[in-house]
């Protein structure tokens, strides 16, 4: 039976991680996986994590399993910081569960529209592959709109037009900050009017807040899932904690409700329960306990907001450099400058990508992604000077 099955195509970013690794140039640049980088290279454990971990492993009395749900203690501390402190639930109408990552809370969110009667899944192009990758498996529809303009901004009028077109059983995917792959954002503004048609239309807005934290800071990264839960009835929100709080392999997110009637969380919840529980029946403890832990010590919580800091600036310092360099052989490097979080795209033809790992041994993805954190004082500059050489 098992030779009935098809062969996959590789994961693009995997094999590239093993280009890089084969290669023996001692100054080559990995701009091609997604993790944060210090300016050293390194992607550490958060030390306000390393701390709780430590406070975890002395306090921990029972491994016993808590449920499909989780650790509710950690869906709750996070509340605050997503939908704000003011009124974190939303007036009672938010419900949140933890998840396996982010990946595995979108997993939940799209599986719950598809119960709930949804067909196609709007989503802007391109997206993080794997939000297409999980609509397939489910046998969703996905219906694509161009997110961004040949300027590095974000292209709303082929927004306004897919919101326009979106009927009943549509869900919109939204990233709500540093969108994979383009670093491209919607300003406040922007996201004002998104709230403002999503509340004129049929279609089920899902957020995906990914890098809360690593765009402009946590209030202002927030800033647009609060403006579109202000004026839509009812949403999914999908949370990782693996690059904000860098868990990564731990697998730490959380999926949240906001219900029109408060009345009917507990029957959507049910859902998301029954989902996890033929899925992974329960999140892995570990990741999100430490993040709890965290969140629950003033000085943790403060230690952890410092260290976000750092990474924020760190990445800003690597934009602003690029932007600088402006008009870069045939490439405009200065809309880099504008964008946000982890990734920019620059628009190299697949002959340049090629030569910039031939040549200069640097390594991203074919689409031209680069992940910013993986530039440093070190070799920024020669990073400038290949893409001057190899795009002129
Ligand atoms: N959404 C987006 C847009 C992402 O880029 C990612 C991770 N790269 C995720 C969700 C999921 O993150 P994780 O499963 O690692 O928590």
């Amino acid at each position: 039976m098992l030779s009935n099955l098809q062969q996959q195509p590789a994961d693009a970013l995997l094999a590239l991680i093993k280009l890089h690794n084969d290669d023996p140039r001692a100054d080559k640049i990995d701009l091609g996986v997604g993790v944060y980088r210090t300016g050293d290279g390194e992607t550490p454990v958060f030390g306000a994590i390393k701390a709780a971990e430590k406070k975890l492993v002395e306090t921990q009395d029972s491994k016993a399993y808590l449920g499909p749900e989780g650790d509710m203690g950690f869906v709750a501390a996070l509340m605050p910081y997503v939908f704000g402190k003011e009124d974190p639930d939303m007036g009672g109408r938010i419900e949140g569960m933890q998840t396996p990552g982010g990946t595995g809370s979108l997993r939940l969110a799209l599986a719950m529209v598809q119960r709930a009667g949804a067909k196609r899944i709007i989503v802007g192009k391109p997206s993080w592959p794997n939000h297409a990758q999980i609509c397939k498996d489910l046998g969703l529809e996905v219906v694509e709109f161009n997110h961004a303009g040949e300027d590095g901004k974000v292209d709303m009028d082929a927004l306004r037009a897919a919101i326009a077109a979106g009927t009943e059983g549509d869900a919109m995917l939204l990233h709500g900050c540093c969108h994979n792959p383009t670093g491209i954002d919607y300003t406040h503004a922007n996201w004002d009017e998104i709230a403002g048609l999503l509340a004129k239309s049929p279609i089920m807005p899902i957020l995906d807040l990914a890098y809360q934290g690593l765009g402009l800071g946590m209030e202002e990264d927030a800033y647009g899932l609060r403006a579109v839960l202000a004026a839509v009835p009812e949403a999914l929100i999908c949370y990782s904690c693996d690059k904000n709080f860098g868990l990564y392999r731990d697998r730490v997110g959380a999926l949240y409700a906001m219900a029109k009637d408060p009345a009917d969380l507990t029957k959507i919840m049910s859902n998301g329960h029954s989902l996890a529980r033929a899925n992974w029946s329960q999140p892995p403890d570990h990741g999100g306990a430490a993040v709890r832990l965290v969140l629950e010590d003033e000085a943790l919580t403060a230690q952890w907001l410092a260290e976000l800091d750092e990474m924020r600036e760190r990445m800003r310092w690597v934009r602003d450099k690029l932007a600088a360099a402006g008009v870069t052989g045939g490439v405009d490097l200065s809309p880099i400058g504008i964008q946000n979080g982890l990734f920019s795209i620059i628009p190299f033809t697949p002959e340049q990508v090629q030569e910039m790992r031939k040549g200069h041994g640097i390594y991203f993805a074919g689409s031209g992604r680069i992940n910013v954190a993986g530039l440093t004082t070190g070799n920024i500059d020669k990073f400038i000077a290949a893409v001057a050489e190899v795009t002129a």
